[in-house]
């Protein structure tokens, strides 16, 4: 007795092999009927026997394709049809209502590889080869349906011999939308830096080998974007790459030709290598392995580096050439926005690179790399884009309203609510570079439209001066602001797929706050629906505004003042910076509670950081120091705690007196660290016994110190509470956008 199904199937079902997979399944159980791509994602109808039928949904659920992820199932029972015997394919319906995700852009898989390397196949050597379970995808696709003419491949027109894959069902690449071979595919072209071609096809890639080789810094373009690249062991080129891009200290990321090569550079566990080699192939952020030759100017001062993998077969093809690790980089100057655009390359980056090795497909969206923590309790991603969005992350809720959120101003993402999930965006960067915010306008204007998500509402920051809020000021649409720290613990519930209320610990750079203070030390009783601040740091004023970001001595003469008085102050941090009578003269200043602007302060009198080159770098110099006492190995000096207008306030004076009188150094990097810690610890455990909370969230770009996060969770974990650590959202402004979303759609649901 035959019957007949149409079943339904969400998730990252398209561009991905999907169809394919389901002839081939549902050939092989004898059935009939078709499949399709349409808005909503795949369509089957299948006419054969029950259990066959049962089978086939069976293994759509438990052993679909690699890049698939499959949300949802759902069979309904139709009338039988008459005739066809067959099961086929029917070509992609574009019924105008998009919504179905897109996959993001994965590293070449091993089939492809084996073919790049094999002399006798038609792609050998190819840098361009993709099959349906990997290449491009999020970067280059400008619409859905996802289909060739829809991504930037549109310009290249197949081969007879890729048409037959394309339309084979039994082919790797039946239905690869960006298949491509020597014949019909983009190709290498290697130029000057004034953009004349110098070398095409496989001789650029020989040319570009050649000059890495030689010591020159060579311009690539990637799969979201373009790369600075040099030889990782030529010390002279390293510091020259940092002479041009006028990049003082911030560390360089590494290309190692394989897991092996990456192991030699940096030490690896079992989980980093599962990060390192994992499709997605972001950067791994690991400690050095010493020895390693590597020139000291790729990370300067630090304990750390950054590796990853090759991911698309150039890049394979390339590092094998040069045969040694690469330093490559964002391809930008400074701290502007990497460029992926030709004729911007050459503009940028003409200046910057002895030649370039570009090629002639478009990349629609510019992606960066994104970056992964491993070591600690469990790898942490701290930039979340290429190989990551945009895929969906599930919220514990259902959305009850389709929410734009347009996040933060620095490390900027945008995310949209779609259903059950939040979609977030690649990394965009910091709002205040020009090229940056248009990248913004791209990206709330792309996003919703792939996801096939008609916003309802904009979540936004309380910050009257950012960017992002003056945006969603303008939009006809109900706007909700999110308080910054709110949307912090908000992000670390949706990590969590948690939907209670928790005692969230926010430590930043700085939030604004509904007071108009400038929040960044912060005990929340926070749920998806309210926030309630119950502590906080003690506040000072920030004086000399922006300034104090970048120069942590100011932040520095502020603490010991507020510590010990002025006399104190001066005499201390005249040792930085002669201005500091000059800076405690000035104010009232800004209040602020920032937990970042106290290590900026602490790194200041410890390390002598009187200056930062980067976001961050005192602090992470200060982490670096610590690093030889181990936990524990360092005592735990006491805040004084007062009650101020119902909130705990926690005032590390004591520790600021005792940093003063203190010689540096590890010993005091560690003290400094062991006491803010259970300081925190010891706030989050009376809290969260006053309130009946048994769990607490660590969440804010403070927690991305791995020595502060360590010692706060065993604190309280010793205690008896539950901790939640960030994972898959970063815990810094990145994770920004999915928090301010997630508080948005749960008000209406
Ligand atoms: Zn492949
Ligand atoms: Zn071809
Ligand atoms: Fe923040």
């Amino acid at each position: 007795m035959e019957s007949r199904r149409r079943v339904r199937v969400t998730g990252t079902v398209q561009g991905v092999g999907f169809r394919p997979f389901v002839y081939r399944e549902a050939t092989a159980l004898s059935l009939s009927g078709y499949v399709r791509n349409d808005s909503a994602g795949v369509l089957i109808e299948v006419q054969g026997r029950p259990d066959d039928i049962a089978e086939l949904c069976r293994r759509l659920v438990e052993s679909p394709p690699p890049l698939a992820r499959v949300e949802s199932v759902e069979a309904v029972v139709v009338p039988p049809a008459a005739g066809d015997a067959r099961f086929v394919i029917d070509a992609s319906v574009d019924d105008g209502a998009a919504n179905a995700p897109v996959s993001v852009d994965t590293a070449t898989c091993e089939d492809c590889l084996r073919e790049v390397d094999d002399p006798r196949d038609r792609r050998y050597g190819y840098a361009f080869t993709n099959c349906t379970n990997c290449g491009p995808r999020f970067t280059i696709v400008r619409s859905v349906p996802y289909d060739r003419p829809a991504t930037t491949m549109a310009a290249f027109r197949m081969c007879a011999e890729c048409e037959r894959e394309y339309h084979d069902p039994g082919d790797r690449r039946f239905h690869a939308q960006p298949n491509a071979c020597p014949a019909c595919g983009p190709r290498l072209l290697f130029v000057s830096p004034g953009g004349d071609e110098l070398a095409a096809g496989d001789g650029a890639l020989a040319a570009a080998a050649d000059a890495l080789r030689g010591g020159s810094i060579i311009a690539i373009k990637g799969l979201g974007g373009y790369h600075l690249a040099v030889d990782a062991g030529n010390g002279w080129a390293v510091a020259e790459l940092r002479r041009r891009k006028q990049r003082d200290d911030k560390p360089f990321a590494l290309m190692a030709g394989d897991a092996a090569a990456a192991a030699a550079l940096v030490e690896l566990d079992d989980e980093a290598v599962a990060v390192l080699t994992s499709p997605r192939r972001p950067i791994v952020l690991a400690p050095r392995r010493p020895g390693a030759t590597v020139a000291s100017g790729v990370a300067p001062g630090l304990p750390e580096r950054g590796v990853m993998l090759p991911y698309t077969a150039m890049h394979h093809l390339l590092v094998r050439s040069v045969g040694r690790p690469l330093v490559v980089t964002s391809g930008n100057r400074s701290d502007e926005p990497i460029a992926h655009e030709d004729d911007d390359a050459v503009d940028r980056l003409g200046p910057i690179a002895d030649a370039l090795l570009m090629h002639d497909r478009a990349i629609h969206i510019r992606c960066d790399d994104s970056i992964v923590r491993a070591g600690g309790a469990a790898p942490q991603v701290l930039r979340r884009s290429r190989g990551y969005a945009p895929e969906p992350i599930a919220l514990p809720f259902t959305a009850g309203r389709a929410v734009l959120a347009v996040g933060a101003e620095l490390k900027s993402t945008i995310a949209v609510t779609k259903g059950t999930t939040v979609v977030a965006s690649h990394h965009i960067g910091d709002l205040e570079h020009l090229p940056a915010y248009r990248a913004f306008l791209q990206a709330v204007e792309h996003l919703p439209r792939l996801y096939g998500v008609v916003p309802e509402a904009v979540a936004h920051d309380l910050h009257p001066e950012y960017l992002s809020t003056k945006f969603a000021a303008e939009l006809d649409l109900p706007a909700i602001g999110v308080q910054h720290h709110h949307a912090h613990a908000a992000a670390c519930l949706v990590d969590h797929g948690r939907d209670g209320r928790v005692l969230a610990l926010a430590f930043d750079g700085h939030g604004y706050g509904p007071d108009g203070t400038l929040w960044g030390g912060e005990f929340l009783l926070a749920d998806f629906e309210a926030c309630e601040r119950v502590g906080h740091l003690a506040p000072v004023p920030l004086l000399g505004g922006s300034a104090a970001v970048r120069e942590p001595w100011r932040m520095a003469a502020v603490w010991l003042r507020h510590a010990a008085g002025d006399a104190a102050a001066i005499d201390r941090v005249g040792r930085l910076d002669r201005r500091v009578g000059a800076l405690l003269g000035t104010g009232p200043g800004t209040a602020t509670t920032s937990m970042g602007r106290l290590f900026d302060a602490a790194a200041a009198l410890v390390v002598g950081r009187a200056r930062a080159s980067y976001e961050g770098q005192a602090a992470i110099e200060l982490e670096a120091l610590a690093r030889t006492v181990p936990l524990g190995g360092a005592p735990a000096l006491p805040f004084e705690e007062r009650r101020e207008g119902g909130c705990l306030v926690l005032d590390p004076a004591p520790v600021l007196r005792a940093l003063l009188a203190a010689e540096g150094g590890p010993a005091a990097a560690a003290m400094f660290h062991e006491s803010v810690g259970h300081a925190a610890a010891r706030g989050a455990a009376t809290l969260a016994a006053a309130h009946g909370v048994g769990t607490v969230a660590l969440t804010g770009g403070v927690f991305q110190n791995a020595r502060l996060s360590a010692i706060v969770a065993r604190a309280l974990d010793a205690q008896g509470l539950e901790v939640l650590v960030h994972r898959r959202v970063p815990p810094n402004d990145g994770g920004i956008s999915i928090g301010q979303a997630a508080v948005a759609a749960a008000q209406a649901r």
